[in-house]
């Protein structure tokens, strides 16, 4: 596998095995199917809890049954899942950095104790709420809202089995979209303006049974295919108070998570680009043209030479971004600038290496053209490219420019 620069050798043996885990997981496990799923517009959900045994939900969190494991271990995992596809390191961030952490970050010991260690295992799956159908960069402009009701009432939510007592409940209304495992999740953590108290975003952990709670699956997507994603619609649908978390409020609740993400993301997008390349890589030492294989010719080269290029320079910028954050150092523009370039990086690279592959390259039998069109949605959540190039340029210059 592509490790030109030799990064790897100053793995401990800790992240190596994490590393070979996963790569064997995505060869034996995910790689021969893949595809089918593709087309078929399905996840494996078998895997979820064969993923949850395996330890990949949240691996850097501690307590709870999580293994504590490093940040740089966190990375090489996300890398080899989206060497597999990017719906599957979608479902591992998802669950991990957008659910988990949040509840691990801000959750009650409550909280923590009831969802954390079956979310670890696979045996709950979790999604997160913040994109709205009219407020997708801009999610501060949410219409989804909760109101306090001071209606007496009986319990609505899991976390809290005692009969509730006035001014206990929220009451939520709203709408999200183009949410990750929705239609497959039992819970949601829903970011929501507390109209009680000013409009004030709080994080909302919602039982997907409530009554009022509907999460339609949003078909013939042409990206992420095997990937599940769909709505969730909030219709009165009361929480209790023990269901808010506690720890945060405002933007930076899911904003904070998005950094979890997005640092998972920058590794995943190199693990894409490192498939594609290795794919084309082999097709050209096997394939023969004019009498001998297409990887004596120095056009093949000049596109193997800049993928791999790239790709280091990738891997370089998340280590660097992973050093800083084991030492508490990384700041979220630094995040931007590794998803913005190591997602774009694999877009670009997916192509060529498709091309690379010729006609056979437009068929699910070869992962670049599926890498290629995930990519697509990569390059659009967790912060458009553009949203990215906004924060780095209000970072270097001073000036908000989203406006
Ligand atoms: P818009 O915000 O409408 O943007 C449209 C275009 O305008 C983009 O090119 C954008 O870059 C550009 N643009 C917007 N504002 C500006 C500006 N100020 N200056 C210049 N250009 C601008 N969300 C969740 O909450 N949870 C999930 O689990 C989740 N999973 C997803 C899974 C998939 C498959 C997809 C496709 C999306 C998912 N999302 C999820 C939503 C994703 O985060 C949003 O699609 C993304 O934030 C962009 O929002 P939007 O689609 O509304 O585009």
């Amino acid at each position: 596998m592509l490790d030109y620069l030799s990064l790897e050798a100053d793995l401990n043996e800790e992240e190596r095995m994490v590393r070979d885990t996963a790569r064997e997981f995505v060869e034996e496990n995910v790689k021969p199917d893949v595809g089918e799923h593709w087309i078929e517009g399905t996840f494996p959900k078998e895997l979820i809890t064969e993923m949850g045994e395996l330890g990949f939900y949240a691996p850097n969190l501690d307590g709870y049954g999580l293994p504590d494991l490093s940040e740089r271990a966190y990375g090489l995992l996300m890398q080899e899942l989206e060497a597999g596809d990017s719906g599957l390191r979608s479902m591992a961030s998802v669950q991990g950095a957008l659910v988990m952490y949040p509840i691990h970050s801000y959750g009650s010991e409550a909280q923590k104790e009831e969802y954390l260690w079956d979310l670890g295992t696979g045996e709950t799956v979790g999604c997160f709420g913040l994109t709205e159908p009219e407020h997708g960069s801009n999610p501060t402009a949410m219409e989804t809202h909760a109101e306090k009701d001071t209606a007496e009432h009986g319990s609505a939510s899991p976390a809290s089995t005692e009969a509730t007592q006035d001014g206990d409940e929220y009451i939520l209304n709203g709408a999200k979209t183009w949410i990750t495992n929705s239609p497959i999740s039992d819970v949601a953590v829903v970011w929501a303006k507390d109209r009680s108290d000013d409009d004030t975003v709080r994080g909302f952990l919602v039982d997907t049974d409530t009554d009022g709670v509907t999460t339609n699956k949003i078909e013939e997507k042409l990206s992420l295919r095997a990937s599940i994603t769909g709505e969730i619609h909030l219709d009165d649908v009361r929480v209790n108070e023990a269901d808010v978390l506690p720890g945060v409020e405002g933007m930076k609740g899911p904003l904070s998570c998005l950094t979890q993400a997005r640092f998972g993301i920058a590794w995943g997008a190199v693990g894409a680009a490192r498939d594609c390349f290795e794919t084309a890589r082999q097709y050209a030492t096997d394939r023969e043209q004019f009498g001998g294989p297409i990887a004596r010719f120095q056009l093949q080269q000049d596109k193997l030479a800049e993928m791999a290029t790239q790709i280091s320079l990738a891997q370089l910028l998340v280590y660097r971004l992973t050093d800083l954050k084991e030492r508490g150092e990384m700041r979220p523009e630094q995040v931007s600038m590794a998803k913005r370039n190591n997602v774009r990086m694999a877009r670009d690279q997916s192509r060529v290496a498709r091309e690379m592959i010729g006609g056979n390259g437009i068929t699910a039998d070869y992962s670049p053209m599926r890498h290629m069109t995930n990519l697509e949605t990569v390059y659009t959540y967790e912060g458009t490219h553009d949203i990215h190039t906004l924060i780095l340029g209000s970072d270097l210059t001073g000036f908000q420019a989203f406006e």
